[in-house]
């Protein structure tokens, strides 16, 4: 590039840097870099092409471009996903919002009618939590996690969209107190589910830069699952719902882990993409 750089040019040699390095949606993350780095909004790259980037902007998108090159992920350049409508913070120590969690918490909020005690395993960026609390509603939530790392980026982001939120540190159910047993309305969780063998050949922005806690089901990808299946039925209250997200093969082994532990209702909610995304089913009442 030259030493000069401009808004529109910067953009076009980005996006050829990242379409070699691999990068799936070359044009749009050369953007959002930019606009990243400039502080400014899409109309500014057809309004303004030939606006020179400061000595400053220029050093610190030739910086962000090269780590996109390795492969690190665009939110974790800018430490923002946007959720359900909703802005996180996220960084490297927690997996980063994806949109088909959104069908989950789509399907948990149907069942709200307001008051409810919302439990959320695997919290991560609190994502599924603060989305359902931000509803209002008179909700209450705690979500846990085994990462300490993660809850403080849960606990940053719930300060600022739903400061109620409770934060607990453990694995599964073992991070609350056993006077918390039967007092949750909802159990919802998008716990790690991908089968450790596979992690290997997921795109590196996965494999290489997200939490491996956040991603490995072990051996078949369900050992969660099981854990989360036998131990629901004793936080929920009867007749209590529990929404979790599964990989799109994992439909029938779910739902067989929820009715073997006397689960009713048990249902599939498949993603825009048709693919089974939400495994839904109702303690026993
Ligand atoms: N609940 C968080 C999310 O859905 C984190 C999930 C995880 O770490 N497996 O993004």
């Amino acid at each position: 590039m030259s030493s000069v750089l401009r808004y529109r040019e910067s953009c076009l040699e980005a996006q050829k840097r990242l379409e070699a390095a691999g990068v799936e949606e070359a044009a749009l993350e050369a953007r959002l870099l930019l606009e990243h780095v400039c502080g400014c909004e899409r109309s500014e790259l057809y309004l303004n092409p030939e606006r020179e980037l400061s000595a400053e902007e220029a050093k610190r998108f030739l910086e962000l471009l090269g780590k996109r090159e390795r492969r690190i992920p665009l939110q974790q350049l800018t430490g923002k996903a946007f959720f359900y409508g909703l802005e996180f913070a996220v960084n490297g120590d927690v997996l980063i919002p994806r949109s088909d969690t959104e069908i989950l918490v789509e399907e948990a909020e149907k069942c709200l009618s307001g008051g409810e005690n919302i439990l959320d395993l695997c919290t991560g960026s609190g994502c599924i939590l603060l989305s359902l609390l931000s509803r209002g509603k008179g909700l209450s939530g705690t979500g846990t996690d085994l990462s300490e790392k993660a809850l403080a980026v849960a606990g940053e982001n719930a300060k600022r969209l739903a400061p109620a939120a409770a934060f607990l540190q453990g694995d599964l159910f073992g991070a609350l107190p056993e006077s918390r047993k039967k007092s949750f309305d909802l159990i919802v969780s998008n716990p790690p589910y991908i089968a450790s063998g596979e992690i290997p050949s997921l795109m590196p922005e996965v494999a290489e830069h997200e939490p491996l806690s956040a991603l490995d089901g072990g051996e078949d990808g369900l050992a969660f699952y099981r854990r989360i299946a036998m131990e629901a039925g004793a936080w929920l209250k009867d007749g209590g719902r529990i929404f979790l997200e599964i990989g799109c093969d994992q439909a029938a082994d779910v739902c067989a882990l929820l009715e073997e532990n006397g689960f009713a209702e048990v249902r599939v909610r498949k993603d825009y993409a048709q693919l089974d995304r939400v495994v839904c089913g109702r303690a026993e009442i």
